[in-house]
């Protein structure tokens, strides 16, 4: 591993930040100490800082030189709503909060990186460190957009990453394209008219309508959709009823739609609404129907991707580069910039879980998972490849 020297030398301060901040997580637009604690940082290290974008958002503006090139590097600071089962010493001290999601160690590793640039600036251009607040659920990537971010902050692309369990630590990966899929949630209630059991023939069955809904739905994803285009249609809650003698009057299906690409998305949204309005009224049912599109897919620009690429492996040897990584079907708001901003995200192996400290609470080392930590091992390899990304950037010609 080619890493820099002085934040070798920082990895000690870089864990303790780590590890305070994951002491005390802080939920979505909430992150009101770590906001602090990350702008208290960026000052003393002598970077102005924006606060303000996305309610709890902080950005670091480092500048040099005299070139207008400019470049944004971005981390998540929010923590999930979960007990944490780990008792080491930096665990949780907010009681069902927790940073289950490894945000604590992005924060930090960008920080490690802002410190690096601020004081050995070698490069000509500006360097914007973005620190967005609520990542899980909360779009903060879109919050701190809407507020005006690429309008202050005028960069030429942007660039995320996530640590990724189950990977070797040292390794990275990325693909070009779809590597996150669209997150996306829908209601339908279904109203039929309650009857006694015994006398189906006085009443409209929602719980009928509901099924043949259900099974319909499943022909979208078989019947509909490009087989070549991932997606799924999953029904995860069924609602209705209330007694073995009474038939409703009402039925709702809850659930969740992924995809990689938003005209798949259109499609499956589209045939939904017809099977369910063309179903309830051929039983002389009636229907209200809600669909919510959450974070759209999470797609990687080509000409970025490959930059990207040459700074791994620059940091890291070709051999653990992964260039055409599995994607997953979970999601990331970060999608939300990769529509406004050329920009690449990418994974960075947290390991299988040996990192752990003991007292760690036996569970899986995975994301979201209680028992999970993230690896400290990674700061200064992640602060190293947003150092190099960012000098490399600024001094190549622009990709576009
Ligand atoms: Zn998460
Ligand atoms: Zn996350």
């Amino acid at each position: 591993m080619n890493l820099l020297e002085p934040i070798l030398q920082h990895q000690h301060e870089l864990q303790k930040i780590r590890r305070t901040i994951h002491a005390h997580p802080e939920l979505s637009y909430e992150e009101v100490m770590t906001a602090d604690l990350v702008a208290q940082k960026l000052t003393e290290w002598g970077i102005p800082v924006i606060r303000g974008l996305g309610i709890t958002g902080v950005v670091g503006v480092i500048k040099n030189g005299s070139s207008e090139r400019s470049v944004g590097l971005r981390a998540d600071m929010d923590a999930l709503p979960i007990q944490e089962s780990n008792s080491f010493p930096h665990h949780s001290t907010h009681k069902g909060k927790m940073h289950a999601c490894g945000h604590d160690g992005h924060t930090a590793m960008l920080l490690g990186a802002a410190q690096y640039l601020a004081k050995h600036r070698n490069f000509d251009g500006t360097v914007y460190v973005i620190f967005q607040p609520a990542e899980e659920g909360g779009a903060g990537a879109k919050r701190m957009i809407d507020d005006g971010l690429f309008n202050q902050c005028p960069m030429e692309a942007v660039f995320g990453l996530h640590n990724w369990p189950g990977t070797a630590a040292g390794s990275m990966g990325v693909k070009v394209g779809p590597m996150m899929a669209s997150s996306n949630e829908f209601e339908v209630i279904i109203k039929g008219k309650g009857a006694h059991a015994a006398q189906p023939h006085m009443g409209c069955d929602p719980i009928m309508v509901a099924i043949q809904i259900a099974q319909s739905w499943q022909t979208i994803i078989s019947r509909n959709k490009n087989p070549l285009e991932p997606g799924v249609l999953s029904i995860t809650q069924i609602h209705s009823g209330s007694g073995t003698n009474i038939i409703p009057d009402s039925a709702s299906l809850i659930g969740t739609v992924r995809t990689f690409t938003i005209e798949s998305l259109d499609l499956i949204e589209k045939r939904m609404r017809e099977i369910a309005e063309h179903t309830t009224a051929a039983f002389g049912a009636s229907m209200e129907f809600r669909f919510k599109r959450n974070y759209p897919p999470l797609i990687n620009h080509a000409p970025e991707t490959q930059f990207a690429i040459g700074v791994m492996q620059d940091v890291l040897g070709m051999e653990h580069v992964q260039t055409h990584v599995e994607p997953t079907m979970g999601s990331e708001d970060f999608a939300f910039m990769l529509l406004k901003k050329p920009g690449c995200y990418v994974f960075l192996g947290n390991g299988d879980g040996e990192h752990r400290m003991s007292g760690h609470g036996l569970g899986p080392c995975n994301l979201h998972n209680p028992s999970y930590d993230f690896n400290d091992d990674l700061l200064p390899i992640g602060a190293t490849y947003w150092v190099r990304l960012a000098e490399r950037f600024l001094a190549a010609p622009p990709l576009r």
